[in-house]
């Protein structure tokens, strides 16, 4: 600790200060981002190991800063999230990415379903049915089409309020999905409260599922539990096709990752999609 002209000692290493540095800059700048047209959408193709098919995507938010760059979501949500910003930032993310499905049915492409990401925030201070619902409406996109991932962590807010607002999502038709299933602290026992559909296996499962024994007994167990359940599988983060042989072999109904595509601008999508017909 070092001691400050007033006798106070200060705790900060130059790293930290560096950090609350860009920190604060972070938070002056998002503020703008949105009117400023910084944030966009990408869409990574989600797959059917049933039919092989291209079922649908999963939008994932991009920040790029005229002079700070390109921005990690992994830095910027949990930004957006302590300043409340989420809840513009969240909205903006579900309107784009259901209009943008919207648009690829109108293509022809009248399947496709969209997963949208929703932060425990958004869960705990909005009128989150509502939204959705005026959102679908705005689009024209039926509520089945769109499926909201979660984290564990929504659970743990306030179970009796996350159970309402679940139900009342699921009672307007839309599905929801546990995102990261395994990585966190609660308990198994809100998966029969809750109204989710999917568990999406967590990508540091997947990822050594052709080399760690552990890793394979942790995600064929998933697997069955979800089926035991009822309730459908996805597997994050496949990159090679070990792992899709592994997964396959296991009955997990969908994978997505880089073996198949990166999180793609709607234009490069639409390519995906031409390219893939046979899928
Ligand atoms: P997530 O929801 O678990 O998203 C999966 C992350 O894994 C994405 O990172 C994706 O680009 C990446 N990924 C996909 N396939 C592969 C693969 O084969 N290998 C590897 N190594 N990675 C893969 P991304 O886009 O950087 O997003 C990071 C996190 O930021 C997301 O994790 C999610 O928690 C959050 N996030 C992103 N967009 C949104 C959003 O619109 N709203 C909210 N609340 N959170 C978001
Ligand atoms: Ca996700
Ligand atoms: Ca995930
Ligand atoms: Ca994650």
């Amino acid at each position: 600790a070092k001691q400050d002209g007033r006798g106070i000692y200060r705790f900060f290493t130059p790293e930290m200060q560096a950090r609350s540095g860009r920190h604060l800059e972070l938070v002056n700048a998002l503020r703008y981002a949105l009117e400023r047209n910084q944030l966009h959408v990408v869409y990574q193709p989600q797959m059917s190991l049933i039919t092989g098919k291209i079922i649908g995507s999963e939008a994932l938010l991009r920040w790029t800063h005229p002079e700070l760059g390109s921005i990690s979501p992994a830095e910027f949500i949990p930004v957006a999230e302590e300043t409340g910003l989420i809840l513009a930032i969240g909205e903006w993310v579900l309107r784009s990415a259901v209009s943008q499905t919207k648009a690829w049915h109108e293509q022809g492409w009248a399947d496709l379903s969209i997963a949208v990401n929703l932060s425990a925030i958004q869960f705990r201070h909005t009128d989150l049915p509502g939204t959705v619902s005026r959102i679908l409406q705005e689009s024209q996109l039926a509520a089945t089409y769109l499926e909201l991932e979660l984290t564990e962590g929504v659970a743990m807010i306030d179970p009796p309020g996350a159970i309402a607002i679940m139900n009342d999502l699921h009672l307007r038709g839309v599905r929801m999905s546990i995102d990261d299933f395994g990585t966190g602290y609660s308990s198994l026992s809100y998966l029969k409260k809750f109204k989710v559909s999917k568990l999406k296996i967590d990508q540091s499962f997947v990822r050594d599922i052709n080399s760690d024994p552990e890793d394979k007994a942790i995600v064929s167990a998933v697997i069955s539990m979800a089926k035991s359940l009822g309730l459908q599988t996805i597997a994050e983060g496949v990159e090679t096709e070990e792992q899709l042989t592994f997964l396959h072999q296991q009955h997990c109904d969908e994978v997505q990752g880089y073996y198949f595509a990166r999180p793609l601008a709607p234009v490069q999508f639409a390519q995906f999609m031409l390219d893939n017909k046979n899928l």
